[in-house]
């Protein structure tokens, strides 16, 4: 068990998750953000908790006032909706079954309907890359080319920083066959001693996708990793596929994919200054469970939707995975072009669910009543309120990961330090997500610092140096493996103060 921990801003939050996925040893099973949240209201001078004593502890009752399911459903008011992109449309779709009718060049869909996809983008990394190879020159001839070598993104990221050799081979062969296939996208590392002197490395895929303007509103991204859902955060049709499919992929440039039904989510309110988009899909998977989105899409509406950065949007479409879900996706919007203006030159066409879209179901959220959550051992879904935690001891801290590894994701856990005055307790470690994280923990100025970077305060507050981009210890690696953990060490969560 890994013990994991992430601060949230303003008041004393402590995040910690259990990544217990380094023991499966499958990427595609490895959805080990299991955030906790502890509060520890002494250390910092917020009170907004302490003044709404009638604020149900419950977290039963508290998510009935934060959440109404729907029944009826009335098409969500986007302010950036345009007519539909795929021709005139006699029954309503979403965008999800938009995105995937342009892509298979059908003029309408309906959920459970299998099409042949065109793919946009193409990603795999270090892990499933080689494997995706494989199967690719077994099934298309050892001397075939891939489909279209614009459209394959190669990301090495998951085992980089280490001396074991089966893992630096694994590089060695994306590299090679990115040579081989003259691969536009390789986003290479040569020296492993320094990260910095490899221009094209970039770090977590999913991370370095956005930052590199591979996520472009109505496309299809696919990519061998869980959490390649991350980019339904743009506005596009993004899954993970498995090695099998992606072999395919590499030589036909097409996928053979089930239109899935879509439950949509509308989240309105202001959202407090307290939380971050990991309280919101807290929310939603405790409220749906691990399952509830099982090979469904997952569309985020509403006015906070509307508020969130693209970095935040982000986290929320990295999780749906851990309800099941096939895809994630917010509507494009101008955060999200004014996101991709210096990014991609690529040009792009958003889609929107039409009014007469058929949802699966809806749920409504009032975010302004949301607290801060927790997800307990051994499940995203096993929500509690932060507050409730707040005697639970924690082992050490771990702050990186696609999802929580971002630069909004360190200010805030900085702000947080800033707050507290206070230095760690426990070993803390950092993993920026990509290089261009790293340099904004260097250089960003913190608000309301004096003008402070993040990597000042973490330093003042007794961290451990920020690491090397990568995945880290998220999927455990080899032993070597920066913060990960190889002894066990006890746990102290004690269930019977959250039950
Ligand atoms: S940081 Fe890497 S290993 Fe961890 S969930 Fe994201 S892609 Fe997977």
């Amino acid at each position: 068990m890994y013990v994991v921990f992430f601060f949230s801003p303003r008041i004393n939050l402590f995040l910690f998750g259990f990544f217990v996925s380094k023991f499966l040893g499958n990427v595609l099973l490895a959805n080990y953000s299991f955030f906790v949240i502890l509060l520890m209201q002494k250390d910092v001078g917020f009170s907004a908790f302490r003044t709404q004593p009638s604020f149900p502890f419950s977290t039963h009752i508290s998510k009935q006032r934060v959440c109404k399911k729907i029944v009826s459903v009335v098409a969500p008011q986007q302010s950036e909706r345009k007519p539909s992109t795929t021709g005139a449309v006699k029954t309503g779709m979403t965008m999800t079954e938009k995105i995937l009718a342009r892509t298979s060049e059908k003029p309408h869909l309906s959920p459970g309907e299998n099409v042949w996809v065109n793919v946009n983008v193409l990603m795999t990394h270090d892990v499933c890359g080689p494997g995706a190879i494989g199967i690719f020159k077994k099934e298309f001839g050892q001397n075939a080319k891939v489909w279209d070598r614009e459209k394959v993104v190669i990301i090495p990221d998951h085992y980089i920083f280490t001396t074991d050799e089966r893992a630096n081979r694994n590089v060695d062969i994306l590299r090679d066959f990115c040579t081989e296939q003259n691969i536009k996208y390789f986003y290479d590392i040569k020296d492993l001693g320094n990260f910095k002197a490899n221009p094209d490395y970039k770090g977590v895929c999913h991370v370095a996708l956005a930052q590199e303007g591979h996520c472009r509103p109505g496309e299809v991204l696919l990519g061998t990793d869980s959490h390649t859902c991350t980019a339904g955060a743009f506005g596009q049709f993004a899954t993970g596929i498995g090695n099998t499919d992606a072999g395919f992929v590499l030589g036909a440039g097409k996928l053979l994919l089930k239109v899935p039904p879509t439950l949509r989510f509308v989240m309105d309110g202001e959202m407090p200054d307290y939380l971050l988009a990991k309280d919101l899909i807290l929310q939603i998977i405790g409220e749906i469970s691990v399952a509830g989105a099982t090979y469904k899409a997952m569309e985020f509406v509403g006015s906070t939707i509307e508020s969130l950065t693209m970095e935040e949007r982000m986290t929320l479409c990295n999780m749906v995975i851990e309800a099941g879900g096939k895809n994630g996706v917010v509507p494009a919007d101008t955060t999200t072009f004014n996101y991709l203006q210096d990014k991609t030159s690529v040009p792009y066409e958003p889609v929107y669910s039409d009014g007469q879209a058929r949802f699966l179901s809806e749920y409504r959220f009032d975010i302004s009543k949301l607290e801060p959550l927790v997800a307990k051992p051994h499940s995203p879904d096993n929500r509690a309120l932060a507050r409730e935690c707040k005697d639970v001891k924690i082992d050490r801290v771990y702050i990186g990961s696609c999802t929580g590894g971002k630069t909004e994701d360190f200010m805030a856990a900085a702000k947080v330090f800033l707050a507290s005055g206070k230095k760690v307790k426990v070993p803390t470690f950092l993993v920026p997500a990509t290089q261009k994280v790293w340099m904004d923990v260097y250089s960003l100025p913190v608000p309301g610092s004096g003008g402070k970077t993040c990597s000042q305060i973490f330093e003042e507050a007794g961290c451990d140096t920020p690491a090397s981009p990568s995945c880290g210890a998220c999927l455990g690696g080899p032993r070597d493996t920066y913060a990960r953990m190889n002894e066990p060490k006890a746990s102290y969560f004690d269930f019977s103060r959250i039950t």
